[in-house]
């Protein structure tokens, strides 16, 4: 079965063709980031028309390279939600008619579900159950996954997620927009142990998070340092990055204690974070634990991993309604 997987819900463009929820014939990502970058962040509007204009391309494309025909697709996915309401509807919108003009089922994708796939597709993917971090721009949140339509959320963040401190450390500092690349790229020559930001465990034995903290030490640091911060950058962002990977990476581990199973997995954006990827395995090594992280081209969103999650539910039966409508903020996985 080959699935045309379609993602729409921030400020990339994709498409990808995948057949039996592993194999992917292609994967398109149409990056927005030149038409962002100028404002600092995402701008809703100009999200939505840039998906407008390239949702029909990207899925063309998506289909040369897999080099196949329309006919030859035996489903859609496409991602439904959490998201910028106007992006996600081009893909969505766009999903449905392709899918009733060739006549195949089709089925809406909740885009946490699909990052989490994103770690399921690997040659050697992991057994259930597993504790997952998923750790994006938009969330932070760690999940016992005990099979590919059924994970619950352990924890998660109280505040901003850790992606975003990552994008807010950046812009204060001037380096521009995405921050993590940036910041990760700076952290290599940097001191991670420099300057000693707060560590928000909150409470040791659970699993939620907070990175608004350190994001105004961050701030703090250079009111405080005024005349000097701007010759310890590199110090700043290895130090920032250590703050940040030390406690998602430690309560990653104890959550796949506390469920007593020794898996764990790495999704989303940051999970292509080097530092977090080395920290992760080095931890999970020491705890007797297998470790689980996605090709870097997964990491970020892609259409992919939705391909992919839509495969599993298409076989399982589900089939989206031509009424049903996205949504904004977290529903059901
Ligand atoms: P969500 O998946 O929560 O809806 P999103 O789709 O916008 O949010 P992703 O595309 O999954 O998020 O990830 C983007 C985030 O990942 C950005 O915040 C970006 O700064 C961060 N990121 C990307 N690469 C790295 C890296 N190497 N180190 C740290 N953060 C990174
Ligand atoms: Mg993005
Ligand atoms: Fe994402």
């Amino acid at each position: 079965k080959t699935i045309l997987g379609i993602e729409s819900s921030c400020d990339e463009t994709a498409a990808a063709v995948v057949s039996r929820g592993t194999e992917i014939l292609s994967s398109v990502v149409a990056s927005q980031i030149k038409v962002h970058a100028p404002f600092g962040g995402v701008v809703p509007e100009l999200a939505s028309r840039k998906h407008l204009e390239s949702i029909a391309p990207v899925v063309e494309q998506a289909l040369e390279d897999a080099g196949i025909s329309r006919d030859q697709i035996d489903g859609v996915a496409v991602t439904r939600g959490p998201g910028l309401v106007g992006a996600l509807l081009v893909g969505f919108s766009f999903a449905k008619a392709y899918a009733f003009a060739l006549d195949v089922p089709w089925v809406g994708v909740n885009h946490l579900l699909g990052h989490i796939h994103s770690v399921l597709m690997s040659p050697s993917p992991p057994e259930f159950p597993f504790a997952a971090l998923l750790v994006s721009g938009g969330h932070t949140s760690i999940y016992k996954v005990s099979s590919r339509t059924d994970m619950e959320v352990m924890g998660q963040t109280r505040d901003d997620a850790a992606g975003e401190a990552f994008d807010k450390v950046s812009k204060a500092m001037g380096l521009g927009y995405p921050g993590g690349e940036i910041i990760s790229k700076l952290a290599e020559s940097g001191d991670p142990h420099k300057i000693s930001f707060p560590r928000s465990w909150l409470d040791k034995k659970k699993f939620d998070f907070s990175f608004s903290g350190i994001k105004t030490a961050v701030g703090r640091y250079m009111q405080v340092h005024e005349d000097s911060w701007h010759d310890e950058k590199a110090d700043i962002a290895a130090s920032f990055q250590e703050a940040v990977v030390e406690v998602l990476a430690t309560k990653l581990i104890n959550a796949a204690k506390s469920i007593g199973c020794p898996r764990v997995a790495v999704a989303g954006g940051v999970a292509a974070n080097a530092c977090l990827r080395d920290r992760v395995t080095q931890l999970a090594a020491k705890a007797g634990m297998s470790v689980h992280l996605p090709d870097i081209s997964l990491c970020g969103d892609n259409a992919a991993m939705i391909a992919a999650a839509g495969y599993y539910k298409l076989a399982a039966g589900e089939r989206s309604p031509l009424n049903m409508d996205v949504f904004s903020r977290m529903e059901k996985l």
